[in-house]
């Protein structure tokens, strides 16, 4: 009987641990943007890295991680409507490596050129835990660096994609200030609509800081970088 109860004491302890919740959550003040570009991201030898074994796993790593922390989210708040996911566009959605191959940099205006073409593809792990997600009631915030002059080719680019999203915020064609900043405020817009943003997921840890999402999940990316 002791040996019973001792059992069950181990279960609720454990089953306690859980349910406090957020054992999974990588809060945004668990990141910060470096200061200068970190030596390991170059154009060059980050697409040959992100064709890598290893990056695959990091980035389903990241997403699986997502799920996990969705999962005790609803478990701890069983009936809340109004729950969202935030997912960066550019190498966490859509895969732009083919415009970036044989290049050493990034010119602006080819990348304006290709952005207007619309066809991207999707990196499909992200593709499917955004559908995963909003299948169970969560509302999907696209939160781009891309300006507005690109949104009716992103528009294109995901209607074609055949991803289904519910908010598609963008830069004004006018701010060229840090993403860490502008992002920040369109997660609080969506906040302030009254949805609570569960799950933050980007390539650049300029899309995680600045609060405004329970959990962040970084996706590698050593291709470029975006303070
Ligand atoms: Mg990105």
């Amino acid at each position: 009987m002791r040996n019973v109860y001792a059992k069950c004491c181990i279960l609720m302890c454990c089953f306690g641990q859980f349910s406090i919740g957020q054992t999974f959550a990588k809060p945004s003040a668990d990141f910060s943007v470096p200061t200068t570009k970190p030596t390991d991201i170059n154009l060059v030898d980050g697409l040959r890295y992100s064709r890598t074994g290893e990056c695959r796993q990091q980035f389903k790593e990241a997403v699986k991680n997502a799920k996990l922390f969705c999962a005790e989210y609803e478990r701890d708040h069983p009936g809340e409507r109004k729950i969202a996911i935030v997912s960066d566009i550019d190498e966490t959605l859509l895969d732009n490596r083919e415009a970036l191959t044989n290049k050493t940099d990034i010119d602006l205006n080819d990348w304006r050129n290709w952005i207007d073409e619309a066809r991207a593809p999707t990196l499909k792990v992200t593709a499917h835990f955004l559908k995963w997600a909003r299948k169970k009631g969560y509302a999907i915030f696209l939160v781009t660096g891309r300006h507005e002059h690109g949104r009716p080719a992103t528009v294109l680019n995901l209607v074609k994609d055949g991803v289904a999203y519910d908010g598609l915020l963008m830069r004004e064609n006018d701010d060229y200030g840090p993403a860490e900043i502008g992002k920040v405020k369109l997660r609080k817009s969506i906040e302030d609509m009254g949805f609570k943003i569960v799950v933050n997921i980007g390539d650049q840890f300029s899309d995680l800081v600045g609060g405004y999402a329970l959990d962040c999940e970084k996706v590698p990316n050593r291709m470029y970088f975006i303070p």
